[in-house]
């Protein structure tokens, strides 16, 4: 007899829709295609996630809710080379497919067996996102607050609407996709934040539930695919702060190119990891400093009392360019004419990124 459902299972449940990005396998079993775990499903089953799951041979996927929104700017997501200070409209839904134990969002991520809070699930339509984006004069929408690769299906409904109202698309994401779903979200997703949370593949696979290079392989992907990448990494002592791991790290980032953004940001014990310290300063200015030898033209740090790592700079004449105190910007000395759009005002070095 199979186990009686859970009231918050039944309401997630309810806010589900048949996916493109499921194949068949044998009998009503199915492989979903969202992420790269590529779970195989069986009826009435549910995925690694616990959000999607198999009925009747058909797979269902999360939509028509989110468990929050908010207006955030877009320093905070963080995307540093993209339209300084826009607005943007944040969303999120439940549910991951990792378990990383230092996660900040746990109470919507991490779902038990016995999860049933019901607040977490306030029912909206993409229009109706679409026309809080306009009234606050959002200019990016953005999946975060949890892993957006398992709700796709409902995010590139907002995204299509994004894009006839003139609204750029993002997801704060593990990078833990498939090559299917960067397809299915090609051309609608324009900026994509992926967390490199550490080079060693025994934490990926025993501590976060994940293999190191499939996340690799999404941020080749998906610069090969013209998505505007910026790469993430929380810095925790003895986790992936070892110079061997940072120094690769960074010559992978680099390999793929220079230009990439590098956020380093510190580590403040949390939810199941709190038997490692706060990470000083000293480790991220060792961090910042090898990414810098080693050819990465951006490198921020973030989460630190320090402002001087958080601005940003030409890398051929060293001008002040972008300057930032945590989510504001002070002067911005980039070109915006049309002809010299996007380059530094003293040299004209072309600055990358999307500016304007
Ligand atoms: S999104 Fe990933 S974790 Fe969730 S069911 Fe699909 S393959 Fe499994």
């Amino acid at each position: 007899m199979s186990k009686p459902q859970n009231p918050f299972n039944q309401e997630l449940d309810k806010r589900s829709r048949v996916s493109p990005l499921s194949q068949k396998l044998e009998g009503l079993a199915l492989r979903c295609l969202a992420c790269a775990h590529k779970c195989i499903i069986g009826d009435g089953k549910r995925g690694i996630c616990k959000v999607r799951f198999n009925k009747n041979g058909e797979l269902y996927a999360p939509n028509g809710y989110v468990s929050s929104i908010g207006f955030d700017p877009i320093e905070k997501k963080p995307f540093f080379h993209i339209m300084p200070g826009a607005k943007t409209l944040s969303y999120g839904m439940l549910g991951c497919n990792f378990k990383c134990p230092f996660c900040q969002n746990y109470t919507i991520s991490q779902l038990s067996d016995d999860f049933n809070y019901l607040g977490d699930i306030h029912d909206i339509t993409p229009t109706e996102i679409i026309n809080h984006a306009i009234n606050q004069k959002a200019k990016i929408i953005v999946s975060t607050y949890n892993e957006p690769t398992i709700t796709s299906e409902w995010s590139l409904e907002i995204f299509k609407l994004a894009a006839k109202n003139r609204i750029k698309t993002a997801y704060v994401s593990n990078g833990y996709a498939s090559e299917e779903v960067l397809g299915f979200l090609m051309p609608h997703l324009n900026f994509l934040n992926i967390d490199l949370k550490t080079f060693d593949s025994e934490n990926y696979s025993r501590i976060l539930g994940g293999k190191l290079e499939n996340v690799l392989q999404t941020i080749e992907k998906a610069y090969k695919m013209g998505i505007w990448i910026e790469i993430v990494t929380l810095l925790i002592k003895d986790f992936n702060t070892d110079e061997a791991q940072l120094n690769s790290m960074v010559e992978f980032i680099a390999g793929i190119s220079p230009d990439i953004p590098w956020h380093i940001t510190a580590f403040h014990p949390c939810y199941k990891m709190t038997d490692k310290p706060a990470t000083d300063e000293g480790i991220i200015r060792k961090a910042f400093k090898i990414a810098k030898e080693k050819g990465l033209k951006y490198v921020y740090a973030g989460n630190i009392q320090s402002s001087d790592m958080e601005n940003t700079y030409c890398p051929d004449c060293g001008e002040l360019l972008v300057e930032r105190n945590y989510y504001s910007i002070g002067s911005f000395n980039i070109e915006s004419d049309v002809e010299k759009a996007g380059k530094c005002h003293k040299c004209g070095a072309s600055i990358a990124g999307i500016w304007f």
